[in-house]
């Protein structure tokens, strides 16, 4: 029976959300998309959807659906995690969301924080900054999907719901979890339905944890999910499970890497694995067709699979990536290199690789997809953001373990970093 269920409207959110609470202690288990079956056990389950630019009604439907499966499964608390900056438009999707959530619990109030201090996202007097940078002046006001133009959440949110919304200052959460739930209190008999909570720091990450530990539901980023551990362990629900709660089966098989991610740190870490592993970078721009390119890769693949990593990437540098779209179109190339990719690991898992890892976060949806994955249960942190995960598959191959990093993360010794563990 799940202690705290969890609904992420992504993907990779849904991971960074669960190393938190593995590193608080807890077990965790990552469910991909609504379940249809009995939940895995764990301390805390992760339901990651893909609802952060659905249409409203379906992001609705589909973690409501979520929070359904988790309350049957016995959840005690209910947590609805979104982008540490704030990821939606005035039509959705964390209002409509969080409003059904409070309908469903009936708890007629919650808490908002998405700050995450460790990566410079910080929440003052109701505004979120982006290192010292507000929210509309860092880059996000020019996101693709979700532009944010206005950094004081309480107007953000106020606009995406139909409840009222308030702030809880930093000068009270400076004072601690007692003065914070006291203020969350009135806040809620005054009628609002929300409180944007300030937290500049881990301390008031904590403290506002540990003022919500009665709350049915919290929404907020995966920094406010920190205090969530020691609530359960001070009800005496949850067992000093210390480093045993990131603990996977022992590692075995092939090691791989398999890259899609074209972002600056993906690329670095490529040309560090250059002098240290075999690698093999793609030309999709030369060869242009899914099933030659992964069939080209398996090839090469053959004769140096073992315990030490092979790297094989589509990764490309802007001037190449703008050349492929230019010739197949954007999502055209993106989805090209997607089949080729999970072709690739699906061939490699085939052949005994079983320590995996995928760069970037479409890719390792695409990879996930078409492994079959169900459920990833979340061990131990290789480089902030990223842990070691172990996916049971059906087949005769039993289980492999899985690191999924999103573009951006990890330490330019990554890719052989991982398997030194
Ligand atoms: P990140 O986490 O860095 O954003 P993603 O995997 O989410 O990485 O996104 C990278 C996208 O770029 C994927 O859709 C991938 O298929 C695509 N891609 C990878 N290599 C190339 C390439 N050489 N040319 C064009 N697109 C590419």
């Amino acid at each position: 029976m799940p202690l705290l269920g969890c609904i992420a409207d992504d993907f990779t959110g849904a991971t960074d959300l669960a190393n938190t609470l593995v590193k608080g202690g807890m077990t965790a288990v990552q469910v991909i998309g609504v379940p249809d079956s009995a939940l895995p056990e764990a301390d805390a389950v992760i339901v990651a959807l893909k609802s952060r630019t659905a249409p409203v009604r379906e992001a609705v439907a589909e973690s409501l659906a979520a929070c359904e499966a988790l309350l049957s499964a016995g959840a005690r608390q209910v947590f609805f995690k979104y982008c540490s900056t704030f990821d939606s438009t005035d039509a959705g999707n964390i209002g409509p969301v969080a409003d059904a959530l409070v309908r469903r619990l009936g708890c007629g109030f919650a808490l908002a924080n998405p700050a995450f201090p460790t990566n410079g996202r910080t929440v003052y007097q109701g505004h979120l900054f982006v290192g010292q940078a507000l929210l509309n002046e860092s880059g996000m006001e020019n996101h693709p999907l979700t532009p944010m133009r206005d950094a004081n959440l309480v107007r953000v949110l106020g606009r995406q719901t139909d409840g009222a919304v308030g702030l809880v200052p930093f000068a009270t959460v400076e004072q601690g979890a007692t003065a914070i739930r006291r203020a969350m209190t009135v806040l809620k008999e005054s009628g609002r339905r929300y409180a944007i909570v300030d937290a500049v720091t881990d301390a008031h990450l904590l403290a506002i944890g540990e003022a919500a530990a009665e709350h049915a539901l919290i929404t907020g980023g995966s920094g406010v999910a920190m205090g969530l551990p020691a609530n359960f362990r001070a009800k005496g629900l949850l067992p000093e499970r210390g480093e045993a709660a990131a603990a996977l089966p022992p590692m075995q098989g092939h090691a791989a890497v398999v890259a899609g991610s074209c972002s600056r740190a993906t690329l670095g870490q490529i040309g560090y694995a250059r002098d240290h592993a075999p690698v093999l970078e793609l030309d999709v721009l030369a060869q242009p067709e899914a099933a030659a390119l992964a069939a080209q890769a398996l090839e090469w693949a053959e004769g140096k699979l073992g315990a030490q990593p092979v790297v094989i990437a589509a990764s490309a540098p802007p001037e190449k990536v703008a050349a492929l779209q230019a010739k197949l179109g954007r999502d055209a190339a993106g989805a090209l290199v997607e089949q080729a990719l999970s072709t690739v690991a699906a061939g490699l898992v085939e052949r005994g690789v079983r320590r995996l890892v995928v760069a970037g976060g479409e890719t390792s949806g695409a990879v996930v997809s078409r492994l079959g994955v169900a459920s990833l249960r979340i061990g131990p942190e290789i480089d902030p953001g990223v842990p070691w995960t172990y996916a049971e598959i059906a087949g005769p191959s039993g289980g492999l373990h899985l690191a999924l990093k999103s573009g951006n993360f990890g330490a330019r010794d990554f890719f052989l970093k991982a398997f030194d563990a």
